[in-house]
């Protein structure tokens, strides 16, 4: 590359325009950018930072949609509408990664525009970093250390959420809670340090056989809530299935060879009435039938079979 351009006169080279000069150049009044980056700076949530910039953005570029996603803090949020033509950006602040952003609209987007939007990101970039930090501390608050899943306090706050919404707009909640059969005996044998791996390794199957709006926590010891919203008892049971399945069937490597972990299962879903002790009281009694049957099983909470049956 050096000698080609050794080779061309300093007149022929006066008539070449560079790409940076034949780039549209960003048009954005001084104004915009001001408000812009004042509002930017008004919250530490990404949700709300994404929606101020789309509705400021506005006077130099029309955006339908935006979906961010960032998958080592779980975000994948997507606002306004999906159009069919589309700008996708990776953000990164002084190499942290932020997330992968995505601009939609029904129409193509023009030079100009993606110039002005390009210019615009520039102020996203800073106090998305905020944001994105202030989500990786609040998911520390809120996961437990070793697995990952989340902790008490995140399950209290969306049990209440999720049974407020789901009493309000009608649709099904259920929950399953998880044992895991004879966990001691793992950790008498293998000791504790595989059996802190069989947890993690639980936690990963279980996450990989919900959806994403389903969430994992880890109420004790070697025991598990999983909340699946828009569930009755038939979908939550095929769920619990594949759960069990899925874990019967992992194999865990331990210098003392591999070794495999069952689990049993409690099923119960929200009746009107419940409180958040009612469902997990449910839950919890259906575990225990689980456990004196057999174990390795899934058990409906007994009132939630009559209200199936009936
Ligand atoms: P069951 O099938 O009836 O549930 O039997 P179990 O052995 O699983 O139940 P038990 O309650 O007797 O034992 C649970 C064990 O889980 C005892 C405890 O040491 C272990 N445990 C609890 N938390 C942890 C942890 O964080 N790491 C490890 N490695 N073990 C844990
Ligand atoms: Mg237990
Ligand atoms: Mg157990």
């Amino acid at each position: 590359m050096a000698t080609q351009y050794s080779n061309i006169s300093e007149a022929q080279e006066e008539k070449l325009t560079s790409f940076s000069q034949l780039a549209p150049k960003p048009q954005i009044k001084s104004e915009t950018l001001i408000r812009l980056s004042t509002f930017l700076q008004t919250t530490l949530d990404y949700q709300t930072l994404l929606s101020i910039f789309q509705r400021e953005i506005a006077s130099a570029v029309l955006v339908d949609g935006i979906v961010f996603e960032n998958a080592n803090l779980e975000i994948n949020f997507t606002l306004g509408q999906l159009g069919v033509h589309s700008s996708n950006y990776q953000l990164k602040a002084q190499g942290e990664f932020l997330g992968d952003i995505t601009f939609y609209r029904s129409t193509r987007f023009r030079e100009h525009e993606l110039a002005n939007l390009e210019a615009l990101l520039g102020t996203l970039v800073y106090p998305l970093r905020n944001a994105m930090r202030y989500k990786g501390a609040l998911n520390q608050a809120y996961r437990d250390p070793l697995t990952g899943a989340g902790n008490r306090i995140l399950l209290d706050d969306s049990l209440k959420r999720e049974m407020g919404l789901s009493k309000r707009f009608g649709y099904d909640l259920s929950i399953l809670m998880i044992d895991l059969d004879h966990f001691k005996s793992i950790n008498d044998g293998f000791g504790h340090v595989i059996g802190d791996d069989v947890l993690k390794a639980v936690v990963q199957q279980i996450k990989a056989c919900i959806r994403q709006t389903d969430i994992c926590f880890r109420y004790g010891g070697e025991e598990f809530i999983v909340l699946l919203n828009n569930a009755n008892i038939a979908n939550a049971r095929l769920i619990a299935e594949r759960i069990r399945m899925t874990v019967s069937e992992l194999c865990i490597e331990s210098d003392k060879g591999p070794l495999q972990v069952t689990l049993s299962t409690g099923l119960a879903m929200l009746k009107p009435d419940d409180d958040k002790q009612d469902l997990i009281h449910r839950a919890d009694k259906a575990l225990y039938q689980a456990k004196h049957t057999g174990r390795n099983k899934v058990c409906v909470c007994k009132e939630c079979h009559t209200a199936v049956l009936e």
